[in-house]
């Protein structure tokens, strides 16, 4: 099961309301609801085919009914598989797109919607505005069977992870990992290569995943971002973050692949 962004649904298909109140989505006796039911909405749209379901998105209008429950996205990545967390991070990233885009930055003239993708378009001096998607590189850097790993000061107690960083105006992802795995930890890497990716919409990261092998230089935790940095051997790892997380996902991968490779 996959999530399709298509531009209709399939015909027939059952559908999956994903309402939203803020950042918060409606939950109707513990799941999402599959109607809207007479409940006010705007920026309502037709978001892709979540395995056999049609997903449609909505942002309510006025006060949300008494008898609502309403999740933190965070929550709602976590309780739902990949496909539906994938329909989640669309509709979040278009609905904000929606409500942060009503007038254009360069003449404050009203926006219309493009019709023919998701953009808009000023009538007055036609800029042009698309969802705003931040590209952000991950690195999990290998030496033997042991893994780099790092905290934040905002982390859960005890937790590691890789190391991450938004990429900066003008730099390619290559650059962005080497110039993150030299600010953070003040190490040198090789043989960056590509693990995966994954929508973060928190508020609108596309975090993209690579692995790279140790190739100098001694850990030193940059003492603005990093708290701790040190090597874990891949049979005595720390605790890592959330298993909805792209992070997890590749630690736990590679140190799979280096068993799978040592044998052992
Ligand atoms: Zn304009």
């Amino acid at each position: 099961m996959s999530f399709i962004i298509t531009p209709t649904p399939v015909a027939g298909a059952p559908v999956i309301w994903l309402i939203w109140n803020g950042d918060k989505v409606l939950l109707r006796a513990g799941t999402l609801p599959t109607q809207r039911d007479a409940l006010a909405l705007t920026a309502t749209r037709f978001i892709g085919m979540a395995g056999e379901h049609a997903c449609f998105s909505g942002e309510i209008v006025g006060a949300p009914p008494a008898d609502a429950h309403w999740l933190g996205l965070r929550e709602a990545l976590l309780l739902h598989d990949f496909p539906m967390q994938q329909a989640l991070s669309r509709a979040r990233l278009l609905t904000l797109f929606d409500r942060q885009h009503r007038f254009c930055g360069a003449c404050a003239a009203p926006l219309l919607d493009n019709g023919h993708d998701m953009g808009k378009r000023c009538p007055h001096c036609d800029t042009l505005y698309y969802p705003k998607v931040s590209p952000a590189m991950m690195v999990l850097i290998v030496r033997g069977r042991e893994l780099l790993l790092a905290r934040g000061p905002h982390f859960a107690e005890g937790v590691y992870s890789a190391l991450a960083g938004f990429v900066e105006a003008g730099e390619t992802l290559e650059q962005c990992v080497h110039r993150e795995a030299h600010e953070e930890v003040g190490v040198h890497i090789e043989s960056l290569r590509y693990a995966g990716s994954q929508q973060w919409p928190f508020p609108h990261s596309l975090m993209l995943a690579f692995t790279a092998d140790y190739a100098g230089g001694e850990v030193v935790a940059q003492e603005e971002e990093i708290e701790d940095a040190r090597w874990f051997d891949i049979d005595a790892l720390p605790p890592l973050p959330s298993k909805i997380s792209l992070a997890h996902w590749l630690i736990t991968r590679t140190a799979e692949r280096i068993r799978a490779a040592t044998g052992r």
